[in-house]
């Protein structure tokens, strides 16, 4: 039986109004995500980011793993701080679903990948905090991680410990990927260990210093968009959903 993947989505504001429609907000999510789990072998469901706890328990029961998607910047409130000028888009319906259904799915032990803001709000969850904004906040020199061509191309290198688990999963130490991010990790969470960085330090990639006691990983660059130029971007997913299936064969033995 194919594990249940739950893949977070945004709300987003309708700019334009077409005839029939009027302008409104939708619940949406960028169909590389759902795709990405699907070719991996996974039953992807998109959770619209409605409501808190009771919300997330309920969702996450019928689920065998979870995917933190992309996305608005998460409030800084969430690591206790005020926001700074550079803060982009934020919004809380999101910001608040999110790590109520990151909590649930810890203390449930389902196995979590976090794509972007995803791999942020794994570290905000777990005590870490971020740069609200590389270009004032870094110091120092950094890379262009806001990239201005398409998704799918790669635009820096980043080094991947060989030892990790992500090192196993992509089989490089060095691999090309996207860039779209203007926030970073900046205080790791307890727990996490960094697997990947870009030439200036940046943390591109982390992952649960056990997986055979929790299995969690968090990239920062966008795998989802990248899973035709390369096998080793599709790798994460089919790692996943492969956690996410001994996942629920376990919960079905107990
Ligand atoms: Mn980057």
């Amino acid at each position: 039986m194919a594990p249940v993947i739950g893949v977070t989505a945004t709300l987003k504001e309708d700019t334009e109004s077409v005839a029939e429609r009027p302008l409104g907000r939708f619940v949406r999510t960028d169909l590389d995500y759902v795709e990405g789990v699907a070719q991996a072998g996974g039953f992807p469901v998109v959770l619209p980011p409605i409501g808190e706890r009771r919300a997330a328990e309920a969702v996450i029961g019928g689920l065998d793993g979870l995917l933190l998607s992309g996305g608005s910047d998460l409030h800084p409130s969430h690591y206790g701080e005020e926001p700074i000028p550079e803060l982009s888009v934020t919004i809380p319906e999101r910001d608040s679903f999110e790590m109520a259904l990151l909590e649930v799915a810890l203390r449930r032990g389902i196995p979590i990948f976090g794509i972007c803001r995803g791999m942020q709000v794994l570290n905000v969850g777990l005590g870490g905090t971020l740069y609200q904004d590389i270009p004032a906040q870094y110091g120092g020199d950094f890379l262009k991680h806001r990239q201005t061509t398409p998704k799918w191309q790669a635009t820096h290198e980043i080094k991947v410990d060989a030892a990790s688990q992500i090192g196993g999963i992509v089989e490089a130490d060095e691999i090309k990927v996207n860039s779209y991010h203007h926030q970073a990790i900046r205080d790791l969470a307890d727990g996490l260990v960094v697997s990947a960085t870009s030439s200036d330090g940046i943390v591109e990639a982390v992952e649960y210093r056990d997986l055979s006691e929790r299995w969690l990983l968090g990239v920062q660059w966008h795998a989802e968009a990248m899973r035709d130029a390369g096998a080793e971007h599709r790798s994460f997913f089919e790692a996943h959903v492969n956690a996410a299936e001994r996942h629920a064969l376990r919960r079905a033995a107990a």
